[in-house]
């Protein structure tokens, strides 16, 4: 079945076009990678399917299990099963990590399951999905993001994943440096967390998180659109020779 079916979407941001035609087709069980230079749109397709304000859809479609999703706001879309690690996840003081992924929690499962956890059900829950992220229970204690290191980010963000059961996950990886054990973290995490009726958009510059990953589909995106599409050999050539063997490839195909 398919879960997110993208087709010919223009997107813009601050009244600039970013996003020049993007056609993507997601099914169940499937893991796609995302690859691309620094500025080709990535984070933005990323924010568009997600709903994120700044963005607007110009022309083009999103269906998410062949609804058009489009007018739905981001909460509704997170709600039915989208969910957006982030790529600079938000600080919230005050609000503790436990509170804050409860409520988020709650109203996933108010959608998927037509119930709520309380309060002790939920730490039951969380002192279970904690084991798959590896993370001191401390955490929980502590307002949400505050003072977390680049790697407590990271497993709090596939914290959220396991807790929420999302139907498509897109996690947005940046370079700004995820250590070898936040890698690890997320990699397991991801693979772990992966099921026949789900799907995972993983956007990365590291070849060395698909030697843990297997992408079904890697994806090369350039100036807002997706160039080229392969397997896991694509982002192996990538590593080897760099995206100015893909830009003259493509080019001589023109
Ligand atoms: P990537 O994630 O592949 O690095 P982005 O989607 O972040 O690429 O950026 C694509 C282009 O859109 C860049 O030229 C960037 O400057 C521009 N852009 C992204 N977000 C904004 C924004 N909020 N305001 C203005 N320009 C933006
Ligand atoms: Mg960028
Ligand atoms: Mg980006």
């Amino acid at each position: 079945e398919t879960i997110l079916s993208i087709k010919d979407l223009h997107a813009s941001v601050e009244d600039q076009e970013i996003l020049h035609g993007v056609n993507l087709l997601v099914k169940e069980g499937e893991i796609h990678a995302i690859m691309g230079r620094n500025g080709s749109g990535k984070s933005t397709l990323s924010k568009v399917i997600a709903g994120h304000p700044s963005y607007k859809v110009l022309s083009g479609s999103i269906q998410f299990k062949g609804k058009n999703i489009l007018e739905l706001e981001p909460e509704e879309r997170a709600r039915i099963g989208i969910f957006l690690g982030f790529q600079y996840p938000v600080e919230i003081p005050g609000v503790s990590n436990l509170e804050f992924l409860r409520v988020a929690t709650n109203s996933r499962r108010k959608e998927l399951l037509k119930s709520e956890l309380d309060t002790f059900q939920f730490e039951d829950l969380v002192k279970q999905r904690l084991k798959i992220v590896e993370m001191n229970p401390a955490f929980l204690e502590r307002s949400v993001n505050e003072g977390f290191s680049g790697g407590e980010k990271k497993r709090n963000e596939i914290l959220q994943m396991a807790l929420l059961e999302p139907v498509i996950s897109i996690l947005d990886e940046t370079d700004s440096g995820l250590d070898i054990d936040a890698l690890r973290i997320v990699a397991s995490g991801i693979n772990r967390l992966s099921q026949p009726n789900s799907a995972t958009i993983l956007i990365t510059h590291y070849q060395r998180l698909l030697n843990e990953i297997t992408p079904d589909f890697v994806h090369i995106m350039a100036d807002g659109k997706i160039i080229k599409t392969g397997n896991k050999e694509l982002a192996i050539d990538l590593e080897k020779s760099g995206y100015d063997c893909i830009d003259k490839n493509t080019k001589e195909k023109e």
